[in-house]
């Protein structure tokens, strides 16, 4: 059985053509359309970040892009990519839209590809097919010489923009006026960082400065560990759903995980709350995965007796503890290639991977909890159209020198501090080993 991409999915829907519904009628405009009033987030990724003077904006698509067929597009990308050879890769976030990562080397999670850049140190430029801050992580693990591009500069993170560093520097400043500095008999700190990967480069650099770490969805539970081991409460941030279900599964209870809300003093806490703490959580979350409810799970297993459900820990922790297990993309991926043909799962994820490891796996029935199409609408800003404009430029031509669109560049300073979050991270314990089956052929799935 063939399984329409979502972006067709999308157009049919909107042409009357398919039946079905989309969270927003937005996704059947492109992209350079519905953001032509707006310059896009910018590379400052928050929204509330100061852009660095001299960073490149989000410029007008050419109308050659604009106007191109889908076939067209494709046939032009292909053809730069062979004139770039190995001067280029293309990285290939999970969630991103078909039509763009069928011209991925690699296909991966945020993580796994900003290490795939390691593996490609030959060339001069990356092509990160995700959004603002998984390209910043991208350019911290790359080399100095190699030029990280985000095809349209408008792709950022809602999550990520939830928590910039003013706000967090100001929750950090409450924090120690509390607190101090002091440790403690045992040698902990009164506050720990932690900041999920889905965060700006500037927060991560926080986290480095301020003896914290930096966690992915597949090793929050092994960093948890770590930062209660030299501290004695975590400030985690930006997404509350993975600290509280993370916290929660390792014995912390809710009530010492109070929500920080940045615009009221203490985050709207009693000092008492603050003092009896583990886990201070920013509040916060995916506009993607808070979509998924129990009611659905129930429709689910109404409908299917049977049917494993298996939600993403982003998603709201009633839904966590109603489905029959929650995991990274890495643990979903594996779970369905592990069960005996015939399963039918019910997956609470961004509905690009849902269907595409529906078309990998024919043997079982996959489907999303979630009725309606609803991508990632951020990562959906990458358009083929985006793609070809930035190969193109770097092939260069006719009387067009060779040019380097869209580059992601994280300050030195910056960099400095956020590469040893992440390398503490790394020390703490590793991210569980990749290797699932390969979800699209001649691509790698990148481990790590
Ligand atoms: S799925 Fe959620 S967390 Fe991931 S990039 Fe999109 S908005 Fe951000």
């Amino acid at each position: 059985m063939t399984i329409p991409s979502v972006e067709t999915t999308i157009r049919l829907i909107d042409t009357g053509a398919a039946a079905g519904s989309t969270c927003s009628p937005d996704l059947a405009t492109p992209p350079w359309e519905f953001d032509a009033g707006t310059p896009g987030y910018g590379p400052g990724s928050s929204m509330g970040d100061v852009i660095p003077a001299g960073s490149p904006r989000q410029g007008a698509l050419p109308e050659r892009y604009r106007t191109a067929s889908p076939e067209e597009l494709s046939a032009r990308i292909v053809e730069a990519k062979q004139a770039l050879g190995d001067s280029v890769v293309i990285l290939g976030h999970f969630y991103q839209r078909d039509e763009v990562l069928r011209h991925a080397d690699f296909v991966g999670d945020s993580f796994q590809l900003a290490q795939a850049t390691q593996s490609r140190p030959d060339a001069a430029a990356i092509v990160f097919c995700g959004v603002h801050f998984m390209a910043e992580t991208a350019d911290l693990l790359s080399g100095g010489d190699q030029a990280v591009i985000l095809p349209n500069l408008a792709a950022g993170c809602s999550m990520a923009d939830m928590a910039d560093i003013d706000s967090v520097t100001e929750c950090w400043e409450q924090l120690e006026e509390l607190y101090g500095t002091d440790a403690d008999a045992s040698g902990r700190v009164p506050v720990i960082p932690v900041t999920y990967m889905n965060s700006s480069a500037a927060l991560k650099g926080f986290c480095g400065e301020h003896g914290g770490i930096v966690c992915t969805s597949s090793n929050a539970q092994a960093v948890l560990e770590w930062a209660f081991e030299r501290g004695q409460r975590v400030l985690f941030f930006p997404d509350q759903h993975l600290g509280r279900n993370t916290a929660k599964a390792m014995g912390v209870p809710l009530e010492a995980m109070p929500m920080w809300n940045p615009t009221r003093p203490l985050g709207g806490n009693t000092r008492g709350e603050l003092d009896a703490a583990r886990v201070v959580l920013w509040h916060g979350f995916c506009s993607v995965h808070r979509r998924f409810t129990v009611p659905q799970i129930d429709a689910a297993r109404a409908e299917h007796p049977g049917v494993q459900v298996i939600v993403h820990p982003e998603c709201p922790m009633a839904v966590v503890d109603a489905a029959d297990s929650a995991g990274s993309t890495d643990f979903i991926a594996k779970a369905i290639a592990a069960a005996p043909a015939g399963t039918t799962f019910a997956i609470g994820t961004e509905i690009n991977l849902v269907n595409r490891l529906a078309a990998q796996h024919p043997e079982h029935e996959i489907f999303c909890l979630d009725p309606v199409i609803c991508p990632c609408s951020t990562m959906y800003r990458i358009h083929a159209g985006y793609l070809a404009w930035v190969l193109e430029a770097l092939v260069g031509g006719g009387e067009q020198s060779a040019q380097v669109l869209n580059q992601i560049t994280v300050s030195p300073d910056i960099a400095r501090h956020a590469r040893v979050a992440l390398e503490r991270m790394l020390a703490a314990r590793p991210p569980a080993s990749t290797a699932p089956a390969t979800t699209l052929p001649d691509q790698q799935l990148v481990g790590v």
